[in-house]
């Protein structure tokens, strides 16, 4: 069976959440609160991401990109990149955040984000407000993009699935429809997943690829 990677990118292959720093940074609201929703499950993330990017009352590109430039990637994604590449094994990265700092980060980490298969959701600024683009426009869950549905198509098309996560938008696509898990230590998916068999923890992208070399390919 082929396999598909599919992974996750704020807090996985970044060593921060963008998001979550961007918001920090750009609003003094109270924009944890709608997270809290979220994980209670009154809200799916596309009303949260409305409220809380509708929080920064005004904003330019230049001050967006001055804090996604300090966003550093785990240093072992570089290789992990190139082993893919060189194997030509499917990869996506699937995100709850933004194409355009997405591929600014990678980019300034010398990785040509142009090869990558990436599904995420966008934004534009008007009048120094964001507008926000979702890449899903319906799921059962209300999602901004949804990851699910992204990996159920994948499994449909005979893929096996290894999926690569740290948060709470992993935890659905990685327990209802993953073959094998990695979560980021300590962090959410692999807290709520804890006792799965078929989770595996990690510290960096180096031990993913071993052990993806040693017993999945
Ligand atoms: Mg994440
Ligand atoms: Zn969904």
């Amino acid at each position: 069976m082929p396999i598909a990677i599919c992974c996750d990118f704020d807090g996985t292959v970044t060593l921060s959440d963008t998001g979550k720093e961007l918001l920090s940074k750009l609003t003094t609201a109270d924009w944890q609160a709608i997270d809290k929703f979220v994980i209670d499950g009154q809200i799916g993330t596309r009303e949260a991401l409305i409220k809380q990017w509708g929080m920064i009352e005004h904003t330019t590109w230049e001050e967006i990109f001055n804090i996604v430039d300090t966003i550093q990637i785990d240093p072992t994604f570089y290789s992990f990149h190139n082993w893919i590449t060189q194997h030509n094994l499917k990869f996506l990265i699937l995100s709850d955040g933004f194409e355009t700092y997405i591929h600014r980060i990678l980019r300034n980490h010398k990785i040509d984000s142009a090869s990558l298969n990436i599904l995420a959701n966008d934004v534009e600024l008007i009048n120094n407000k964001l507008k926000l683009k979702f890449n899903t426009q319906v799921c059962n869950h209300n999602c901004a993009n949804c990851k699910y549905s992204v990996v159920q198509q994948l499994q449909r098309e005979g893929y096996s699935i290894i999926y690569i996560g740290d948060g709470l938008s992993d935890i659905l696509p990685a327990a209802e429809l993953a073959d094998v898990i990695y979560a980021r230590r300590n962090e959410d998916l692999a807290k709520k997943l804890q006792g799965d068999s078929r989770l595996k923890i990690f510290d960096n992208f180096k031990e993913i690829k071993e052990d993806i070399e040693r017993n999945l390919l």
